[in-house]
C-alpha cells in the first residue's frame, strides 16, 4: 500500500514537471499516463525509479523511454478514437498502452526484433488487461502490409531515414512521426495528402537507441 501512495505521489510531481516543461498540454493524454502505471512497464531493479523523467533501462540494451519524450510524440499523432495504429519498437510496451487507450475500439499493432521483449511487453499489458494490442515479433522496417493502411505510425528508434515501406502503409491523410539522424536526432511528423509525403513538425534534440535491422540477431 505504502509504494503504491509513494507512486502516486510522484506520478503527481511528473505529470507536473512536463507540464511546466511544455511536453505535457493534452487533456486526453494526461488522463493516458495516470492510467497506464510506467511502474508496470519497467524491472523489479529500476521500479524506484519508474516516475523519473528519464529513459530506464529494461533488457537486451534497450530502455524504456523518457515520460515527456511519450507524451511529445503521442500528443504530436493526435490520435483519435477507433484508429489503427503501427508501433515499430515495442520495448516495454509502456507507449503502446499509452496508444491502446486513446484508441479505444481501435487497435494497436507493434512490432519488435527481441523475443524476449515482446515476451515481456505481451506480460506488462496483460497484467492491465489490455486487449486491443497485438505484438508481433519481426523487423519494423518492413511494416505490417497485410494489415495496412495505418491512420498513424509511430516509429521509437532511431533512423536514418524513415523506411519506404512505412511510408506506403500509411493512410491518406495519415500521420507518422520518427526520429530521425545519427547522434542526436530530430523528432520529424510527417502527413500523407493525396499521395505526397509533407513535414509537419521538425524538433531537433531527441535521442533514441537505433532502429536496427534483422531479429534476435545482436546478442
Ligand atoms: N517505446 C518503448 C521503447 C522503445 S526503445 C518503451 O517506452 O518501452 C526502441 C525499441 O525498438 C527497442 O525495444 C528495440 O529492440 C526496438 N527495435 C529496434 N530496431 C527494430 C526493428 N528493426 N524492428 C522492431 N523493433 C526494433
Amino acid at each position: 500500500m505504502k509504494t503504491n501512495k509513494n507512486h502516486q505521489q510522484k506520478l503527481e510531481d511528473l505529470i507536473i514537471i512536463m507540464k511546466k516543461s511544455g511536453f505535457l498540454n493534452d487533456e486526453k493524454v494526461e488522463s493516458a499516463i495516470r492510467k497506464i502505471p510506467r511502474n508496470e512497464f519497467v524491472p523489479m531493479s529500476v521500479k524506484e525509479k519508474a516516475y523519473e523523467n528519464a529513459p530506464l533501462s529494461i533488457m537486451k540494451n534497450q530502455t524504456i523511454s523518457q515520460p515527456s519524450v511519450v507524451s511529445r510524440m503521442t500528443e504530436w499523432l493526435d490520435i483519435r478514437e477507433g484508429q489503427k495504429i503501427l508501433e515499430v519498437g515495442t520495448g516495454s510496451g509502456w507507449q503502446t498502452a499509452i496508444l491502446s487507450y486513446l484508441v479505444g475500439s481501435g487497435k494497436v499493432y507493434s512490432i519488435e526484433r527481441h523475443s524476449e521483449l515482446v515476451e515481456f511487453a505481451k506480460k506488462n499489458l496483460d497484467k492491465l488487461g489490455i486487449n486491443n494490442v497485438k505484438i508481433i515479433l519481426g523487423d519494423g522496417n518492413l511494416g505490417i502490409p497485410e494489415e495496412s493502411p495505418f491512420d498513424r505510425i509511430i516509429i521509437t528508434a532511431a533512423c536514418k531515414k524513415v523506411p519506404e515501406p512505412l511510408l506506403e502503409q500509411l493512410s491518406e491523410g495519415g500521420l507518422l512521426i520518427a526520429p530521425i539522424g545519427k547522434y542526436p536526432q530530430s523528432l520529424i511528423l510527417l502527413k500523407k495528402i493525396s499521395q505526397e509525403i509533407i513535414e509537419v513538425k521538425n524538433q531537433p534534440g531527441y535521442v533514441f537507441v537505433p532502429l536496427l535491422g534483422k531479429i534476435d540477431e545482436e546478442k
